[in-house]
């Protein structure tokens, strides 16, 4: 039986997809194979020719790979996915896969450094303009867009600074100027936003983050119309190959089976600790979407169903005040990573934001006493515990 999309969330992540062997399996099938053969010489031609369905090549597609961007697909809403081997992965595909010598690009400036560095760097050497904006300021965007764009890159809530970009807002000022939205929508997971009903055109996904959430594999995904993946992306992904594994695939739709009750539970754990932490002497500011003092609260609410599982939030005493209390963590480890059932805590002016630069830094507000905590799966109370005997011990 094939799960239609009129099932509800829940069923989706744990049923969407599936397509058994002929053995009737309960659990997904691992297909680790690199290739398929052929009955004769008459099938792979047929096979070659598009003129039966038949797998040829992993890099092509595989069974399992293929069960995962179906359940996201469904989970999403979007017509179609194409999963990669990495959330840069499905950036760069994105982008790569849609621009051309000429075109122009406008992007939120608060980008995950990796998306930042395609878009400032990587891009201008292929003849690509690009322009940064303050993802916040509507206007900024209005004067970006005035001139013709092919594409317009945001990441919203951002990376780490929690910042909330009005979706409808500039997919409507996008579209105007002839360009596609592609929404980096790993901080709000599939669950808690979905772009493509705000406006947003396609959809890029980190699944190494929430979706794994378990700390195993590096995957991504990009997610579209059926039109827009078939004819654009995917040619570009079967040629130059950032295909995700079998193997990573089969853990990510284990990892989806669990999504929403994790995501669920790490929200309310991350609200609780942000109220937690904006009592505490020392911190000077928290970031939460959802808290009375985000600046843009109303948007993040009307855009989302919760206000996620990242915390952010600023030390008086700067880097050494930082340092400080990563170090006196005893059940709160020091990572780059996030979106794992394992609490998390990062300096992004030391680590992922580090080669941005002092000046792009305070453009976005990353000062040296800015920390970012991704909460996981532990009891909240023994993570308030933690931070209370980590900033009396500092
Ligand atoms: C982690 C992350 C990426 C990159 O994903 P990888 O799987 O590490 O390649 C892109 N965007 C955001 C917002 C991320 O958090």
């Amino acid at each position: 039986m094939t799960i239609p999309p009129a099932y509800r969330l829940a069923t989706l992540l744990v049923q969407g997809g599936i397509e058994r062997s002929q053995y009737g399996e309960t659990a997904e099938a691992l297909f680790l194979t690199s290739g398929f053969v052929y009955d004769n010489a008459e099938q792979a031609e047929a096979t070659f020719k598009a003129s039966i369905d038949h797998y040829q090549y992993s890099r092509f597609g595989n069974p399992t790979v293929a069960m995962l961007e179906r359940r996201l697909a469904l989970i999403e809403g979007a017509e179609a996915c194409c999963a990669t081997a990495t959330g840069m992965a499905a950036v760069n595909a994105a982008l790569f896969a849609h621009l051309k010598a000429g075109d122009r690009v406008v992007a939120s400036r608060a980008l995950f450094g990796a998306c930042h560095w395609i878009i400032s760097t990587l891009l201008p050497r292929f003849g690509i303009a690009s322009e940064f904006v303050d993802g916040t300021d509507i206007d900024q965007w209005r004067a970006a867009l005035a001139r013709p764009a092919a594409l317009v890159l945001l990441e919203s809530p951002s990376n780490p600074m929690l910042e909330i970009v009005d979706l409808r807002a500039v997919a409507d000022l996008a579209h105007a100027a002839g360009a596609i939205v592609v929404v980096d929508n790993v901080f709000a997971t599939p669950l808690l936003q979905k772009p493509l009903q705000l406006g947003a055109d396609v959809v890029v996904y980190s699944c190494t983050k929430h979706i794994d959430g378990q700390g195993r594999v590096l995957g991504g995904a990009v997610l579209g119309t059926k039109k827009w993946i078939e004819e654009t992306l995917q040619p570009f992904i079967r040629n130059t190959g950032p295909v995700l594994s079998p193997f990573n695939a089969w853990l990510l739709l284990k990892g989806l089976e669990t999504l929403a009750l994790r995501v669920e539970a790490a929200c309310r754990s991350a609200a609780a600790i942000a109220d937690f932490l904006a009592t505490q002497s020392g911190v000077a500011r928290v970031w939460y979407p959802t808290r009375e003092d985000h600046p843009q609260r109303a948007l993040a609410m009307a855009q989302a169903s919760a206000g996620g599982t990242m915390v952010t939030f600023e030390l008086a005493g700067g880097k050494d005040a930082a340092f400080r209390l990563l170090n006196a963590l005893r059940l709160v480890r020091v990572s780059n990573n996030l979106g794992d059932s394992k609490s998390l805590i990062t300096h992004p002016a030391t680590t992922t934001h580090m080669k941005i630069g002092v000046e792009e830094r305070a453009r976005l507000g990353i000062t040296d006493g800015v920390v970012r905590l991704s909460v996981g799966l532990e009891d909240v109370e023994d993570l308030k515990e933690d931070f209370a005997r980590a900033a009396a011990a500092g």
